[in-house]
């Protein structure tokens, strides 16, 4: 198997968060270490991709096009973000932006001052994190002092996501945080609008929302396009590479960043293996280290593939790519 070079991806700052989003898709909060990217690792990704890495014309920044910083949330260490757009800038990197909660947003005069810097040093963007279940721990006015302040920055290079909750807000003229089960009591059918990808704490927080099978239902799938895969890609602090969305998932790290792309070895790596081949083999795998089928059933494939991880990770450390083994703790 070849990892070709990405053409879009995150980078992750930390895993730590002030929120701890029920939908997240990384396990991201409060409670992990403040552990951040190194600027000499950050340097060593940016050598390795930036000639791969493809643009929106004039920089226009798409979410699956160029480079952005995340995490975790990447405000929490405003003077590393400015120090990463800086070095990203001297490698050209395209359509570079950040995305946010917005909690630091607390008047708009500063918001504008932090992004301003943040142009300057050469960022093109912003993506603003909207829904219920951020709502639940970032009060709406600061969101809306991001979205005004942005735009006076950015210009057309803002995206609010999901803008479909931004409008519902504003209609109820919410200012402050809101329990998510209190908003969905009021809008509900808003459920059917939103984004949510079946993996990451969604998978437990969240399965009641959807329709459970049993794991033979997956049985049959296999991962390769998803872990293969050369968009929106991330790396996290760790120098963990993280296939696609597959948090908790490394194919390998940034110390052996080139040969990460010209050579991988799925002999090496057994749970990938099994998951480039059918999910039953990791199944199979999980029934060898006590793995039980949940009798509740399974809200995706990826709620079965994260299920066993769990277990394994939890009787042995000896599978490198399951990785940061915090995630794992994270998602419950
Ligand atoms: S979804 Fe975003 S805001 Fe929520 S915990 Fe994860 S990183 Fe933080
Ligand atoms: S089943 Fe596992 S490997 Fe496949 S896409 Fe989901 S999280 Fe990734």
């Amino acid at each position: 198997m070849l990892i070709k070079k990405p053409l879009s991806m995150g980078l992750f700052l930390t895993y730590k968060c002030n929120a701890e989003c029920q939908h997240c898709m990384y396990g991201c909060g409060p409670g992990w270490k403040a552990d951040w990217i190194k600027l000499s690792d950050a340097e060593k990704i940016f050598a390795s991709v930036s000639e791969s890495i493809k643009g929106l014309p004039d920089n226009r920044i798409g979410i699956n096009y160029g480079l952005h910083f995340t995490g975790g949330e990447p405000f929490l260490n405003f003077d590393l973000l400015l120090e990463l757009t800086r070095l990203a800038t001297r490698f050209n990197i395209p359509s570079l932006f950040v995305e946010t909660n917005c909690f630091w947003c607390k008047d708009e005069e500063t918001t504008e001052k932090k992004l301003l810097e943040l142009k300057k040093a050469g960022l093109h963007g912003i993506l603003i994190s909207i829904n219920p279940f951020i709502l639940e721990n970032v009060p709406f006015e600061r969101t809306e002092n991001c979205i005004r302040a942005s735009e006076r920055i950015f210009g057309v290079n803002v995206i609010v996501y999901q803008h479909y909750f931004y409008q519902i807000f504003k209609t109820l003229s919410i200012k402050t945080t809101m329990p998510a089960q209190r908003f969905f009591e009021k809008i509900p059918e808003s459920l059917y609008y939103i984004e949510l990808l079946p993996m990451g704490r969604t998978v437990y927080k969240l399965r009641h929302i959807f329709q459970k099978h049993k794991a033979e239902y997956f049985f049959g799938y296999n991962c390769r396009e998803e872990l293969f895969r050369n968009w929106h890609i991330h790396f996290d602090n760790y120098g963990n590479y993280i296939p696609g969305y597959c948090s908790g998932l490394s194919l390998g790290n940034i110390n052996n960043i080139e040969r990460l792309f010209t050579e991988f070895d799925t002999s090496k790596f057994p749970i990938i293996r099994a998951l480039c081949t059918d999910i039953k083999k990791l199944y199979e795998l999980g029934r060898k280290y006590g793995y039980d089928e949940n009798e509740e059933g399974y809200i995706s494939g990826c709620h079965l593939c994260l299920d066993i991880r769990k277990k394994i990770v939890s009787q042995t450390d000896r599978y490198f790519e399951l990785r940061p083994r915090e995630f794992y703790l994270s998602v419950t």
